[in-house]
């Protein structure tokens, strides 16, 4: 009954372009194809690389560079670049195809051997084997352009370096996400609320997602519409995948309850699919004719791979839209997520995040119990929510907030901790983290840089990938981690603001 909307990476390309020149002759030539596609197969079959690695043929002209950077421009399935200069492919051949790239590009520099041959090596194999100094001359180009890009370098018999490439490839496929997102607003965002609005016609220029909004008896109405088979069906889906409590199970007092919470999921789901959504967002302060806040179904669309933002924050959606895709296929999941309240004990500091309701459950690999209790916000009926605890492992929480000029992204490295005494009285899912580097520090660096009381929690994707999302979108990212120092994070943001204002010119 419920549709799993985070793609198959498999389904996007990064095309490897090799870069070389006529003028070594049809033999040279010949080996540089011979030992590019051996590079592209290799990637390929890395498992670290998730989305399909297409071998182009070697690139010796402008001409050709020019017509495979518009198919690629124009290619929905093409989300990046591998980029190798396997020979010297002189770097204004590349001037006219870089100045016209719109997707993500990746600078691999490697080459075909790990070890020199010492006691074979003669100018044949110099004059093939030169990516040494072929990359440097495009890195000059790509820098004198100012093309953004990854740069990886090592052989791709390295783990580290397909790692790096598999990063990127989840980040480009991010960028994808974002650019065929369109979110759909129920009401606006919570009253009097600063952080949580947000310019969202640049929104649509610089990450490329559609942010309208809806009434919300819209979506009343869609719920309305659910049929009672429907309502029986997803019941039944709930009682095998949940420990649903007695009261919400049929026969139970409360069943109504839990059926009307399969309702708004219903409804919910329809609009969304009818409307290509890929997030949401919902208010409580706008609920209309719904007589529940959405939990359960935010939960559970969450899982589904699509993005959501509560009381109106579209801009956390997106991100975990963005999560959603990036993490795909890795174990941990991706939830919006809130600082709630700490435990500021001396040396035992820790953040115990949750929401009203809406965290997902890909943050734990146990059975959520579902339940069902008062919620004083939002006037209407007790809402019905799934309560877990999140696994505890690594993670990053990641904020938007928009500076008026820009939007910054702020990142904070996490460690999801267990929780050292059980919360019986607790009704909803939680996360409990220590943050990097410290608690004091990763708080006032996070104030500092004006973010976000909303993040999308990844336990699946780490830092790298989100600095890959952050450059291909040319987005300002502060990062806190166990390299943070309050002084050079404070000096950081000044300069950024100076940077980011030149960056864009007049
Ligand atoms: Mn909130």
């Amino acid at each position: 009954m419920s549709t799993n909307i985070i793609p198959d990476l498999a389904a996007y390309e990064v095309w490897f372009l090799t870069g070389s020149q006529g003028l070594y002759g049809e033999d040279t030539l010949r080996q540089v194809a011979e030992q590019s596609r051996q590079i592209a197969e290799a990637l390929q079959a890395s498992s670290d690389i998730p989305v399909t690695v297409v071998w182009k043929p070697v690139l010796t002209d402008s001409e050709a560079i020019r017509r495979v950077v518009l198919e690629a421009n124009s290619n929905d399935r093409t989300i990046g670049l591998i980029a190798w200069m396997h020979t010297f492919s002189p770097a204004k051949m590349w001037i006219t195809g870089l100045d016209l790239l719109r997707k993500p590009l990746l600078h691999l520099h490697t080459q075909a051997n790990v070890e020199l041959p010492w006691s074979e090596i003669d100018m044949d194999f110099m004059n093939l084997n030169q990516a040494a100094h072929g990359d440097r001359e495009f890195g000059y180009i790509e820098t004198r352009l100012g093309i953004v890009r990854k740069t990886v370098v090592g052989h791709v018999s390295n783990p580290a370096v397909t790692a790096r490439i598999g990063n990127w490839s989840r980040a480009a496929a991010g960028w994808a996400a974002v650019h065929e997102l369109k979110l759909a607003r129920f009401g606006d965002n919570m009253r009097y609320v600063a952080v949580t609005e947000g310019d969202k016609t640049e929104a649509e220029l610089r990450f490329g997602v559609q942010v309208n909004t809806w009434g919300v008896n819209d979506l009343v109405e869609a719920v309305d519409a659910a049929s009672e088979s429907d309502v029986d069906g997803l019941v039944a889906e709930y009682e095998d995948l949940y420990a649903v409590v007695p009261e919400l199970r049929r026969g139970g007092d409360r069943h109504e309850s839990l059926r009307y919470g399969a309702r708004i999921e219903l409804g919910l789901r329809s609009f969304l699919e009818a409307g290509d959504f890929g997030a949401f967002t919902t208010s409580f302060e706008d609920l209309g004719g719904l007589r529940q806040l959405p939990g359960l179904a935010v939960q559970r669309l969450m899982a589904d791979g699509y993005g959501f933002g509560a009381e109106g924050d579209w801009k956390t959606a997106v991100l975990i839209r963005a999560a959603k895709v990036m993490g795909a296929g890795l174990p941990g999941g991706a939830s919006l997520m809130e600082d709630y309240t700490y435990n500021l004990v001396p040396g035992e500091e820790v953040i115990l995040g949750a929401h009203m309701l809406e965290v997902c459950p890909t943050l734990t690999t146990a059975k959520p119990s579902l339940e069902i209790h008062p919620l004083g916000i939002g006037g209407r009926e007790d809402p019905v929510r799934l309560v877990f605890d999140t696994d505890a492992g690594p993670g990053i929480v990641v904020a938007l907030s928009d500076l008026r000029d820009r939007f910054r992204l702020t990142a904070n490295v996490v460690d999801v901790v267990d929780l050292p005494h059980p919360l019986p009285k607790l009704p909803v899912a939680r996360a409990l983290w220590k943050p990097r580097p410290d608690f004091a520090t990763s708080a006032a660096a996070w104030l500092t840089a004006g973010a976000a009381h909303h993040t999308v929690m990844s336990t699946a994707i780490g830092l790298e990938v989100v600095e890959d999302f952050a450059a291909i979108a040319k987005s300002e990212l502060v990062v806190i981690d166990e390299h943070t120092v309050l002084r050079d994070f404070g000096r950081e943001l000044r300069w950024n603001q100076a940077y980011y204002r030149l960056a864009q010119g007049l």
